[in-house]
């Protein structure tokens, strides 16, 4: 059976260039990368270098970056580690009813502590409503959350106005979580002050990830111990991983030109053919990032479909993978204006810009297949 996988949102097959350099570093290089021998220098000196690596794509240097397992950590150092910095002057932060759950219970958690926060809506064209941002944003904000690329529906909101709205408006800082975005948008239209990722959506390994934060952005460290990166996260630093990050960070800057012509291809077709199934209603906007495409069977559950998809050795998502296992509706389509029927029967196709139309063609076919037997049935 030939598969098809169109879930690289929820991770991606890691490339085997990222895989020999981890290997090659775990087996040769070892060593502590505190220790003070010469081994443990020489793992020391790896780990700069891929540091150094990581801040040069971004224009930044080597200190701004802090190396993590992921955007879900890196969301919770952020978030925690300015509210807590700033508690004495800012009690109140901001961010969107769209973000992932690394971002939003994080808030909920501090909501408990005595924070206020506000939650922005947006609308169907994926549109932020950055009068609401300006209207709420004050002397007592110390930060701003807003995601580049929604996981959910490709939705790509506009860092760059929001950057310049929260810095003309408040001596707050934005964090934005792009972790739907490196790789996939050009990072120039990425505005921020601190960024999270993680390496296995652009074909890096899991548990492996970065926080990038700009000199003036201070925070509060969440883990304590030896010191390790600049204080940030403490623990014996995972050396070939954060090699293996900026191999993969490397390759996914590199091939991103080919990657973005041949997933707006594809998501093109795909668009084509989903708008003649009189069930299907389109979901992600003609502005969303050609990496993801989302779409809702009017009448049929998303998780049906999906399994029955799958099935057939077709993978897709229904909401996101992280909670797709709990039966419900997908929150980030409801606060778009959707009603919870269609919320519900969500079903999102994400690529890393390597699948042909080939692969498109059977995803219909076989999508045609499966409808036809569920009308058989109802
Ligand atoms: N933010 C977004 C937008 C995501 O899509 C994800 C992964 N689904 C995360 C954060 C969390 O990433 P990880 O699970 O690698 O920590």
């Amino acid at each position: 059976m030939t598969e098809i996988y169109f879930d690289c949102a929820s991770t991606t097959r890691p490339e085997r260039e990222v895989l020999d350099v981890f290997q090659r570093v775990s087996l040769e290089d070892y060593a502590n990368a505190a220790s003070t021998h010469a081994m443990g220098n020489r793992a020391d000196r790896l780990l700069e270098k891929a540091r150094s690596q990581v801040a040069s794509y971004f224009s930044l240097s080597p200190q701004e970056v802090i190396f993590t397992s992921g955007a879900t950590e890196g969301n919770n150092l952020a978030i925690k580690g300015v509210a807590y910095h700033c508690r004495s002057w800012g009690r109140k932060l901001i961010t969107t009813k769209a973000e992932h759950p690394s971002v939003l219970n994080v808030f909920r958690e501090l909501e408990k502590e005595g924070f206020q926060v506000v939650y922005l809506d947006y609308g169907k064209d994926g549109r932020l409503n950055m009068e609401a941002l300006e209207s709420s944003l004050d002397e007592h904000v110390s930060l701003v959350a807003v995601m580049a690329v929604n996981n959910e529906t490709g939705y790509v909101f506009d860092t760059k106005k929001v950057y310049d709205i929260v810095h003309a408006k408040s001596r707050a800082k934005l964090l934005v979580d792009a972790t739907q975005a490196i790789g996939k948008e050009s990072l120039s239209d990425i505005a921020y002050d601190l960024l999270t990722f993680s390496g296995h959506k652009i074909g890096g390994l899991k548990g492996s990830g970065a926080l990038l934060r700009r000199k003036d952005v201070q925070l509060d460290a969440q883990i304590l111990g030896g010191g390790q990166e600049f204080g940030y996260r403490s623990g014996t630093a995972p050396v070939p991983l954060d090699c293996s990050l900026a191999a993969a960070l490397r390759l996914a800057l590199r091939s991103l030109p080919e990657r973005r012509a041949k997933a707006k291809a594809l998501n093109s077709y795909l668009r084509d053919g989903l708008s003649k199934i009189d069930e299907v209603l389109l979901l992600s906007d003609e502005n969303a990032t050609p990496f993801i495409l989302s779409f809702a069977l009017r009448e049929h559950k998303g998780s049906i479909v999906a399994e029955a998809l799958s099935n057939r050795g077709i993978y897709v998502s229904t909401k996101s993978a992280c909670s797709s296992r709990e039966e419900g509706v997908s929150y980030v389509i409801q606060n778009a204006g959707y009603p919870e029927r269609i919320a519900r029967n969500a079903i999102r196709l994400s690529f890393s810009g390597k699948e042909d139309l080939e692969e498109g063609r059977l995803f219909l076919e076989g999508l045609g297949q499966v409808l036809d037997r569920i009308r058989k049935e109802d």
